[in-house]
Formats: C-alpha cells, structure tokens, sequence
C-alpha cells in the first residue's frame, strides 16, 4: 500500500535551484522540421500532429533506459522541450511567452516500426511513443535567465558519432505557435512540457548505445540503452 499512496510524483531538475519542476503533462508534436518531414517521406501539414507521453514516461536528467520491449527498430529524437508555468485555452501567440517558465533537451525515443503499424491500421499511437523510460529530458534552465532561445545548435551523437545536427531557428512552428495551437484542445496548465520536434537523422539504437544530445544556451543529456528487461 505505500507505493500506491506513496507513488512517484514526475519532476525535473532546474539549474541554480533547489525545487525540483512538478511535471504536468507531456505533449509532444511531429512534424516540425523540414529535413526530418522529408526522411519520414511526410508532406508539411498547416497544423502539426499533436500526442502525448505519460508524465511518469520522463527520465529526469537521463541516465540508463532500460531497453523497451516488442520494438525491432528503437529511434532517437533530439527535441527542444518547452516547460509552462502559466496556462490557458485559446492562448495567443503573442502572450505564448509569458506561460514559459524554461526549456529543456528532450529525446523522444520512438518504437519507429510500431508506430508505421499503427498508423496503417488507423490504430492509437501510445504503443510506439508513450512508453517508460520514452522521454528522458535534461535539467531545465529558466528563460528568466537564458531568455528565450529562437537560433542554436541541437545535436545528437551515438556513441561518439554525430547523428542529427540542425539549429533549432529551423523549427516550422515556433514555440509560441505551438503553445498557441495546443491550448486550442487542451486548457494548458502550469507544469505542463510540450516536445517540439526533431530535425533530420533519427536512427536506430540497440543496447549498450551511449547516447548524448544537446542544444546550445540550453543544456545536454546523456542516455544509456540498457538491456531489454525479463
Ligand atoms: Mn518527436
């Protein structure tokens, strides 16, 4: 009974405090950059695809991932993330802004071969993107102190191999875009992170992989790809 009433609350790391940042919800969007649009052999759409990953999905700070299971075909996404800490329906562009408390670096790890049978079979995404251990994301720094980064290196290597590199002032839908299209379908809220896409050169990971990725003024995160569990 205490872990039911005792259960793991998510939370992420904030550079120069002590609190750690209570996570909300996770959204994540597709479709953001253009060279990674065309990898995955998709059309640029006006509104890009909106899904989410359970807050208990996060990996606070990175760290080992403990291989998923019923994937052939694990995938990296280096991703600016974006934590509020105000919220709304029908937020504008304009005051987007004003609801960030910070950014982090985010890797929205992908079961890539489940999520092009889900799609086929018109089928829920959560299989092939909302599982444990799918969001590790790194300490949070506040845009009270890094302000709000439109241009910078993001980056992702392998094992010391540099796999996706783009600068994140490549991104289609801007922050504030898309904190606005959100809270379209989803009264956002304090605690809120949303993921922002990710450029060209995802691929596949296997265990042992030691992956770090990064975005300049913002941060890094190191993961390990574990061993698929018993
Ligand atoms: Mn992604």
């Amino acid at each position: 009974m205490s872990e039911l009433f005792d259960y793991y609350r998510p939370s992420l790391t904030v550079r120069g405090i002590e609190r750690r940042f209570p996570a909300r919800r996770v959204f994540c969007v597709g479709w953001n950059y253009a060279d990674h649009i065309k990898e995955m052999n998709r059309e640029n759409v006006p509104e890009p695809p909106v899904f989410m990953k359970p807050a208990d999905a996060l990996l606070p700070g990175g760290g080992e991932v403990p291989f998923p299971p019923r994937t052939r075909d694990l995938q990296h996404e280096v991703e600016l993330v974006v934590a509020l800490q105000g919220g709304g329906l029908n937020i504008s562009a304009e005051e987007a802004m004003g609801h960030v408390y910070g950014y982090g670096v985010g890797i929205d790890l992908t079961r890539r071969d489940l999520q092009s049978e889900v799609r086929e079979a018109g089928a829920p995404w959560e299989i092939s993107k909302s599982f444990d251990y799918s969001a590790p994301v790194s300490t949070l720094r506040r845009a009270s102190s890094i302000g709000h980064p439109a241009k910078g290196r993001i980056w992702l290597a392998v094992n010391g191999a540099v796999r996706q590199e783009a600068d994140i002032s490549h991104m289609i839908h801007k922050p504030m875009n898309l904190i606005a299209q959100i809270s379209t379908f989803f009264e956002l809220k304090p605690g809120d992170l949303i993921f922002t896409g990710t450029p060209a050169g995802v691929s596949r990971l296997k265990p042992g992989d030691h992956v770090t990725a990064g975005i300049d003024r913002v941060g890094d995160v190191h993961i390990r790809m574990g061993r698929l569990r018993a």
